[in-house]
């Protein structure tokens, strides 16, 4: 009762509304055959022993019901309700269905009642129980449907039986309500069941998305916004390996921005953050295949990895990235070399016989970059194709 009024003062859940009836109207269909076949069964074996106008009746009425259950059930199939409001209607729809199903087998209690053969009274009881217990799985999961169907079906046989008057009969409407009462309890612990384990998957799912979008976010530079060092190691990593397992080129290209110092202390600190966004975003744009990435390794230095591209392929997208950054023309008239920002860049591939590891190919691009900027900046070198492989 405690975990009851705690239910009912936590704010409504709608997407767990939203499974509850969608699932729900997925196990109507049983229902719906249940129901049917059960009560087609028990007037047939009731027919010589209930009157038949009762027993007519009472078919017609749970052909009725189940007929406008399954044309509801076809109506929210065609209706594929998306919002929290639409679902909230189908619900009332659903319950609805469930009430009417309950009060039919309910009146099952006192129209196909036979006033003196106990046998047959007792397989009404059977068959109301039977009903009433397998309908806890099939109801539970939208709160009150499992209420709604068995407390009118449980209610008029309980009475029935014991106003025939005699002790035994007594017994057996109290056995049947305590029963009733029993499922009512066994329902409400498999509705919480059900509203526990869509929260917990829910929890389980939306961690799971918050770990993978913490994971991506700790792989990007913060300030540039494209991968950082980390990205980089761990991509240079993979890629080594898919090389040398596919027989395949990895080259890398190291990027440095030139006199990027003189460009702070002659713009200022934030307008070089600003610069070297500029430039990350200008060469993250610039990469044309899916597999190539660049990293911003340090202060202004970035670094390019190329899967299954050779030393030749290395040079001539480092010289496109070269003119790319040149042609956007940002202003650095502190800079010796020109009065815009320059780029200087090593390449080296795994292609070198000098190159055996993902380190080598890290220190031969470096070499590269510190020769490019000895001979003067603004330009691409690579590291000398000494005998290739
Ligand atoms: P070189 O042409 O030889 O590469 O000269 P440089 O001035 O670019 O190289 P140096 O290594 O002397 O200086 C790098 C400068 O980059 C110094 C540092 O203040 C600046 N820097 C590194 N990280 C950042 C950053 O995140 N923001 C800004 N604004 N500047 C940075
Ligand atoms: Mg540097
Ligand atoms: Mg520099």
């Amino acid at each position: 009762m405690e975990n009851r009024g705690h239910q009912s003062s936590a704010p409504p859940d709608p997407g767990i509304l939203v499974l509850q009836i969608a699932q729900s109207f997925r196990q109507l269909p049983i229902s719906l055959i249940v129901n049917l076949a059960n009560g087609l069964i028990l007037v047939a074996v009731l027919w010589n022993a209930v009157p038949a106008p009762a027993l007519l009746i009472w078919s017609g009425l749970l052909i009725a019901v189940t007929g406008a259950r399954f044309l509801t059930l076809r109506a929210f199939r065609n209706a594929a309700p998306r919002t929290e409001s639409e679902h909230v209607v189908w619900t009332r729809y659903f319950l609805a269905g469930a009430c009417a199903a309950g009060v039919v087998w309910g009146a099952s209690g006192i129209l196909l009642f036979h006033p003196s053969s106990f046998p047959h009274q007792v397989l009404l009881a059977f068959v109301l129980g039977g009903m009433v217990a397998g309908a806890v799985p099939l109801l539970s999961s939208v709160s009150h449907a499992y209420r709604c169907f068995a407390i009118p079906a449980v209610v008029p046989i309980s009475i029935r039986m014991m106003l025939v008057g005699d002790q035994i009969h007594l017994v057996m409407g109290l056995m049947i309500a305590i029963f009733g009462l029993a499922m009512l309890a066994t329902s409400a612990q498999v509705h919480r069941l059900f509203r526990d384990s869509e929260k917990l998957r829910r929890e389980l799912f939306s961690s799971t998305e918050v770990a993978q979008a913490l994971e991506y976010l700790v792989r990007l530079d913060s300030l540039t916004g494209i991968p950082n060092r980390r990205l980089f190691e761990e991509e240079l990593g993979k890629e080594w390996a898919r090389a040398k397992r596919d027989n395949e080129p990895l080259s890398l290209i190291m990027v440095d921005i030139d006199h990027f110092k003189e460009y702070n202390d002659h713009y200022g600190h934030p307008a070089g953050d600003l610069c070297l966004v500029e430039v990350a975003q200008a060469m993250h744009h610039a990469l044309s295949r899916p597999g190539d990435v660049v990293a911003r390794i340090g202060g202004e230095e970035f670094a390019f990895l190329l899967p299954k591209t050779g030393l030749s392929g290395a040079i001539s997208v480092a010289e496109q990235i070269r003119e790319h950054v040149l042609s956007l023309n940002f202003p650095h008239e502190a800079s010796p070399v020109a009065r815009q920002v320059t780029l200087s860049f090593g390449v080296s591939s795994s292609e070198l016989v000098s190159v055996s590891s993902p380190a080598d190919l890290i220190r031969a691009s470096d070499v590269a970059l510190y020769e490019a900027k000895r001979c003067g900046r603004n330009q691409v070198v690579a590291t000398q194709k000494m005998a290739l492989s």
